[in-house]
C-alpha cells in the first residue's frame, strides 16, 4: 500500500497516509490546526530539495510564506546566501551550528554556547 505525503495549505504541515488502494482518501484534514484544506504531495522526491537546492533557489527578494518560515530546513539560508554573495566560505562551526538549528532548533537554544 502507498504512502503519501499531504500538506496542509493552512499551516504547512505535513501528514503522511497510507492509502487504502489506490484512491485518494477523502475528508482528511490537518492534524496540526485541524483544516481541510489539504493537498497531495506530488512525490518525497520533487517536494524535499537538497540543502544546495535550497541555497540556490533562494532569493532574498522574495516574501516567504508562513510555511516556508516554519520549515526549520530553511533556517540560515540568508545568512548563507549572504557569505556565498560576498565569496566567503561559511566555517565549520557554523555550518555545525546551522545544521543544528535545523534539525533540532529547541536544543540550540538551550545550548548555552550559542
Ligand atoms: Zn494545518
Amino acid at each position: 500500500m502507498p504512502i503519501y505525503e499531504f500538506k496542509c495549505l493552512t499551516c504547512g504541515a505535513l501528514r503522511s497516509v497510507l492509502v487504502q488502494g489506490f484512491k485518494t482518501p477523502e475528508g482528511l484534514s490537518c492534524e496540526a490546526c485541524g483544516s481541510k484544506d489539504v493537498k497531495k504531495v506530488v512525490s518525497k522526491v520533487s517536494y524535499h530539495q537538497s540543502q544546495s537546492d535550497r541555497l540556490s533557489s533562494y532569493d532574498p527578494r522574495s516574501r516567504h510564506s508562513d510555511s516556508y518560515l516554519k520549515d526549520t530546513r530553511n533556517i540560515g539560508l540568508h545568512a548563507e546566501h549572504m557569505l556565498r554573495k560576498a565569496g566567503v566560505k561559511p566555517t565549520e562551526e557554523f555550518q555545525n551550528k546551522l545544521e543544528k538549528l535545523r534539525t533540532d532548533p529547541s536544543r540550540v537554544i538551550k545550548d548555552e554556547d550559542v
